[in-house]
């Protein structure tokens, strides 16, 4: 016999059911990071007669998108990015632009200091701008179309489309909504993600993000610095949009971030100041010391033609480049302005960015190291091209999912593979303490440094962004 509670919830949930409506959209996008939204607004921006909505598990934002002191929850956005969310315009108080980006070692005689003159576009302004969470989020959030996001709204229940049947989703709202297309933009742990099955390919750096907002005695002189101090991880040093302020993002083993978590953040200080005001270094020797005389004579010959070639090559590249674009001193750390906020540090990629119906986007496809600050431009490479791919379908009046297997798919796997391996490469080199690899990268830094086709090339792979 049926309890008189049962009833009354059996009763209840069939009115909901009644109750509940039933909704249609051409593009569902779950989560609502700067990736989500920078879908929504490239979509209704470039096709507004398409229906779109975005759900976001969290509350409307509550704080202001720009306070007093810059958050460290801020990206290194390219050119290409800056362009795509259609920021270039904005006034200087709003992004920590930057002309000039300087990086060198721990233990080398060698640095690399790219500037604008690198680009080969003209038209740039700027090699890069740090832009604030807050101030994306809120800016894109004013340009959508009113009752785009739905907040604190998730779905409950999914029923797996197949290629040919439309989509539909239960929401925690009682709503049921039925897509052509899911853009699933809900981060690194995508719950979508995890419901499809995808599996991902997962790099463990065993390193830790420790980031904060600092204040700084001078100016950052258009530059973002970023130094591999060995053991200690990599340090960099971004600029904001307050001459007062910079951001320190600091990669390094866990151990050392539980325990600077716990002194005072004026010890911090120091030690920081102490990595960013070295300037680069002499090498180690490049063989082990031995007391045979003959092959010790030999050693010393070999040693001194290598050091010619290297210091050589490290003066080309300082008199080449003129008096404008000699090592450039950080400035000074005067004490944290904001919380230490930390974050675990993973490389992964998905094996698969789409299934039916479904395009996997930003941190849900992709993590790599901040080390290069690519992480949201993938992102927003990733939306560029799925826009490209939902346009074209459009375009020819076919099912906006017409092409994400045949194009979304094929080129994501193969540019974000590319980047991926590239970033990941990168760190295993400057991360290595072996005197052999310190040798050959300060040849390889100063002919970078030295041959401006060379240099070129580089600056343009690290800010090409959106559209490389
Ligand atoms: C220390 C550090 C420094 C970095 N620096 C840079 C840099 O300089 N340049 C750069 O390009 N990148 C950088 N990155 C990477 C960058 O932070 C990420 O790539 C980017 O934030 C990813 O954006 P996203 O929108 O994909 O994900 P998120 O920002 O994680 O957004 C996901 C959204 O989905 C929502 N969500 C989650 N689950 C659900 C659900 N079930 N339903 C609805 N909504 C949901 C969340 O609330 C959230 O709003 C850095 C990363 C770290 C850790």
């Amino acid at each position: 016999m049926l309890s008189a509670t049962l009833l009354r919830k059996t009763a209840h949930s069939q009115t909901l059911r009644y109750l509940s409506t039933k909704e249609s959209v051409d593009v569902l996008i779950v989560g609502g990071g700067v990736v989500g939204l920078g879908m929504a607004a490239a979509l209704q921006r470039t096709l507004p007669h398409l229906q779109v909505r975005v759900l976001e598990a969290a509350a409307p934002p509550s704080s202001p998108p720009l306070s007093a002191v810059p958050h460290p929850r801020s990206y290194a956005l390219s050119p290409a990015s800056l362009q795509f969310l259609q920021l270039t315009d904005s006034p200087q108080n709003s992004l920590g632009y930057y002309q000039r980006m300087q990086v060198w070692e721990a233990r080398q005689p060698a640095f690399l200091n790219f500037g604008i003159e690198d680009l080969s576009s003209s038209t740039e302004e700027c090699l890069g701008a740090v832009a604030e969470d807050s101030f994306l989020v809120q800016t894109l959030t004013s340009r959508l179309a009113p009752d785009t996001i739905h907040y604190e709204t998730t779905v409950t229940y999914w029923q797996l489309p197949s290629q040919t049947s439309q989509g539909l989703v239960t929401l925690n709202t009682g709503t049921r909504l039925q897509y052509q297309l899911l853009v699933a933009a809900d981060g690194a742990n995508s719950p979508i993600r995890r419901k499809l099955g995808i599996a991902s390919h997962v790099h463990e750096y065993g390193e830790m993000a420790l980031t904060c907002t600092v204040e700084i005695d001078s100016s950052m002189q258009d530059c973002a610095f970023q130094r591999f101090v060995g053991d200690d991880g990599i340090l960099a040093l971004l600029p904001t949009r307050s001459n007062r302020h910079a951001i320190v993002v600091w990669s390094t083993r866990p151990e050392q971030v539980e325990y600077w978590k716990k002194v005072p953040t004026a010890q911090l200080m120091e030690h920081w100041n102490q990595l960013f005001q070295q300037g680069p270094q002499r090498l180690d020797p490049l063989f082990p010391r031995t007391d045979i005389p003959v092959l010790s004579n030999l050693q010393y010959g070999t040693e001194k033609v290598w050091e010619m070639i290297q210091y050589g090559s490290t003066l080309a590249s300082v008199t080449h480049r003129g008096a404008q674009q000699s090592f450039l001193l950080p400035p000074q750390l005067l004490q944290t302005a904001s919380p230490l906020l930390s974050f675990p540090l993973q490389l992964r990629q998905v094996t698969r960015y789409t299934a039916p119906r479904v395009a996997l986007v930003g941190d849900a496809a992709h993590s790599v190291h901040p080390m290069a600050g690519q992480g949201l431009n993938l992102g927003l490479q990733d939306v560029q091209c799925l826009l490209q791919n939902v346009q074209k379908a459009d375009d020819a009046g076919m099912d906006l999912a017409t092409f994400l297997e045949n194009g979304y798919e094929q080129s994501r796997q193969q540019q974000v593979l590319a980047t991926v391996q590239g970033i990941h490469a990168l760190h295993q080199l400057f991360r290595s303490q072996s005197t052999a690899l310190q040798h050959l990268k300060t040849l390889g830094m100063n002919v970078v440094q030295t041959v401006p086709p060379v240099r070129s090339l580089l600056v343009q792979a690290a800010c090409g962004g959106v559209g490389l």
